[in-house]
Formats: structure tokens, sequence, C-alpha cells
């Protein structure tokens, strides 16, 4: 491989033709002028593979060979090699330590990499020894993106095996001070089998939820801020009714896990391709249950929650902190009460915390100074050390959970555009716990620390 390797590095040099990609079954070089056919038959004979070549403008091809750590990574193959070596030490660590996304950060000395696990950012201690400007570059290059462009931001997608199981990342890069950032977001892969009953929820909230999905219409809406495992909810929700009778199908930015029997789209606004635009089209497919990834504006929730009025299942996320506030934000998005109360079946609002490591936590301080209202009595709290089984005290995690009962008096009242302080006083009648009661709850059981409560979920207004 190395030998071949410098025997195309020659030939390229010879034509003026610059190297981008090379692996087992492609070779993709870039040149200023129209390609030799000569090159071509000299490449595809010397490399074994598929040969591409691109035509570039003679400044692009200039700027790549003249800017100094890209040609490092293009003609050292010793660099190359590190690079590739690192970035798969690097994922792989991710996928065993659980992490959700990588960080790669160019500092002033050096690359820092960072690994958020259960929704915190951990540094890593010891990096394989590479260039950074040469691990962004073979990011790039597996995320299918243009390697010379350094001064705008890019993403894309990849799949690679490591240790014999595919796994699928989403890439994105963007310029910062010292260089390009790249975050790595591993996404779930296609296997885990993905049911409501691993949500964790309690067993009183998970039969509302699924009686609410046994409805053959009407609206429901999971929300929370970014990260709070609203969508991994909405997907148990679609696995549920993705059954050979009906037709599901999902509007989403990005796909975030393929599923088998269901027919997903992701928007494209580059190409006019919006939310709006998909749901309409999906309108006309004959559909039972359709997925909206994210009602962001006033039309899409208004196609949403007309939809869920005609005959359809609608299931959606809004980016609010409680399920009162999910109706605010509708009211202020023109969706008249008159509308959202016939049509809504649920609306759920979660949060995610850190769990507490079961194997070294330990009973610590009880609080007694917690408002009645909030917590009577005292609250046990826990606290973990760390230990061999854990990462700093924690493992894994516990969706918190608040859901908004419908009853007739519920409907009616956001029907009549009752002030929300009268839907809250009636939702506490209704029996509704407060994702405060639910983390509190948690605490209480050693669940998860009254910290890690307080950071997530906050206090109120206590
Ligand atoms: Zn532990």
């Amino acid at each position: 491989m190395e030998q071949s390797n410098s025997a195309l590095q020659a030939l390229c040099a010879r034509h003026q033709a610059v190297m981008l990609q090379h692996d087992a079954t492609l070779l993709r070089v870039a040149v200023v002028e129209t390609p030799d056919p000569q090159l071509l038959e000299a490449l595809q004979f010397a490399s074994q593979c598929k040969v591409e070549v691109e035509c570039w403008p003679a400044a692009r091809l200039e700027q790549l060979l003249h800017a100094p750590d890209a040609t490092a990574t293009l003609r050292e193959p010793a660099s190359t090699e590190s690079a590739i070596n690192a970035v798969e030490q690097i994922l792989r660590q991710a996928i065993q330590r659980r992490a959700s996304d990588v960080h790669f950060e160019p500092q002033r000395k050096g690359l820092r990499v960072r690994l958020r696990i259960d929704g915190v950012l951990h540094k890593l201690p010891n990096l394989p020894d590479a260039l950074p400007a040469a691990v962004l570059a073979r990011l790039k290059i597996l995320g299918g993106l243009d390697i010379a462009e350094r001064r705008l931001p890019q993403d894309g997608q990849f799949t690679l095996e490591l240790d014999e199981q595919l796994t699928a990342f989403r890439l994105s890069t963007l310029p910062i001070s010292h260089g390009e950032k790249a975050v790595v977001r591993l996404l779930q892969s296609e296997n885990s089998a993905i049911t409501l009953d691993k949500l964790g929820m309690p067993l009183a909230q998970l039969r509302l939820l699924k009686s609410a999905l046994a409805k053959p219409q009407g609206l429901i809406l999971v929300t929370g801020p970014t990260g709070s495992g609203k969508t991994f909810t909405l997907y148990s929700g679609l696995s549920a009714l993705n059954v050979p009778d009906k037709n599901v199908c999902s509007v989403e930015d990005p796909v975030e896990i393929p599923l088998e029997g269901i027919n997903q789209t992701q928007i494209q606004p580059r190409s006019g391709l919006d939310f709006n635009r998909v749901l309409r089209a999906l309108l006309r497919q004959d559909p039972d249950v359709i997925m909206v990834g994210e009602i962001r504006d006033a039309e899409t929730a208004s196609i949403a929650v007309k939809a869920a009025q005609t005959g359809h299942l609608v299931l959606s996320t809004l980016h609010t902190n409680s399920t009162a506030e999910t109706l605010t934000r509708l009211r202020q998005m023109d969706i008249p009460g008159y509308l959202l109360g016939p049509a809504l079946q649920l609306v759920v609002a979660q949060r995610l915390v850190r769990r507490l490591c079961v194997h070294c936590r330990q009973p610590a301080q009880a609080i007694a100074h917690l408002p009645h209202e909030m917590w009577p009595g005292t609250l046990q709290t826990w606290r973990a050390p760390g230990c061999d089984h854990c990462f700093s005290g924690y493992y894994g995690r516990l969706a918190l959970f608040e859901m908004l009962p419908m009853s007739n008096k519920m409907q009616n009242a956001i029907s009549a555009d009752m002030p929300l302080e009268h839907v809250i006083s009636l939702a506490n009648e209704l029996g509704m716990r407060t994702l405060l009661t639910a983390g509190l709850d948690a605490v209480s059981r050693g669940d998860t620390s009254f910290e890690e409560m307080q950071r997530v979920v906050g206090l109120g207004n206590g």
C-alpha cells in the first residue's frame, strides 16, 4: 500500500494533479485542465480501483497545494495514516463510552477532543498522535465534504465499520479562530429495538401515552429543549404504530433513526423542500399516521392541527419547556382554541437527567427546607463518588415526564381559550405530575442527585 501510494503521488506530481481521496475502492484526484486520458489510464492501473478525476479552477488547486496544513495531509502518507488511525481510535472510544457526540476542536496548540456522555462533555485525556488539520481532513473525506473549503460550515454523513459493527455518524464543521471545528454525532444503529416499554415511563403515564396512540385521529405533542429525548419518545410511539395495515410517514430534519416500514422524508430547504411542502404532499399520500419532526412556525402548526382533525393521527415535537407553555406557544402561532381543543390528545413535556451509578451511590443529607407544596416533609438525597463501573458517579440517563391529561373539561377549557392559570389548576385537579415532582421523586428514590435534578429541571419559582 505504501509503495503504490508513493507511485501514485509521483504520477500525480508529473501531471500536476492532486490526490483528494484514496481508499480501497476509489481514487479521486483534481486537475486544472481537462484531464489527460493517459493519466486516467495510468492511475487506474496503479491504484487498481475506480478513478474519478475532477476539474478544478487553478486558484482552488493552488490554495490546496499551498495551504501548509493541507499539503501535510495530502503529501505525507504517514500523516494521513496516523490521522485515519486517530479518527478510528477516537470514534471507537466514543462508542465504547456511549457518547452521543464527539467534538474535535483545534486549539492554539494541538487538538482537543471531547465526548458528550449522558449529556455532559468530558475531555479525552490522551490523544492519538496526529496533526489536527489531518484529523479534520480525514473526517471531511469520510463525510464526503469539500476538504479544500475551510471558510464555510459544511455537513455530511458517513457509516464506518468499527469492531465488526456498522455505525452511522453525522458530521458538521464550523470555522473557528484556530482552524476548523468538527462535531460528529453518533446516530442510533438501525437494529437496536425502539419500544415504548424502554422509555422508563411510570405506568400511569405510559397508559396515557398508549391510549392517545390508540386513537384514530388527533394530535400528540412531545415537548422539551434540545437533548431532552423527545425525538426518541416520538420514534417509540411511531414504532408502536408501525403495523402493516397503517400508512405511517414522517417529515424530518434530518431522519435521525431509520425505521423499517415507515416512509421517512428528510427536508431539503436548499431545494425548496421544507416542512410545509412535504407535509402537504404527505396529506395526498393517503396517510394514517404522520410524524412531523418539529413544529417551528405557524404554517406547520396550522397544517398539523388540520390534519389531526381530518382523520389522521399526528405526532410532533415543540421546543417548549412545559405542557402549559406549549398551549401558550400554539396560541402565539395563531392556532385558535376551538381548533386545538378538539384535536389535542396529549401533551408530554420531558427532560433527561443522569442516573446515579447503582454500584457506588449512597444516602446523603436529607433536605428539610423545601416549600411544603413542592415536597412535603424531608427529601432524602443520594450521592455517588464514582467507581470502576461508572463515569464520575453517573451511568446512563433517566427521562422525567410531565403529561397534560385530556378530559372533556380540559378540551372545553382549551377550546374556550380559558386563561392559562385556569388550565393549570384544572390539570392539577386531574392529577398532573409536574416535571419538578417527577424530578424530586427520582431524587428521593436515589435514581439521580439533587444537584443533577436542579441542573436539568430547576426549582421553578421556589
Ligand atoms: Zn459507580
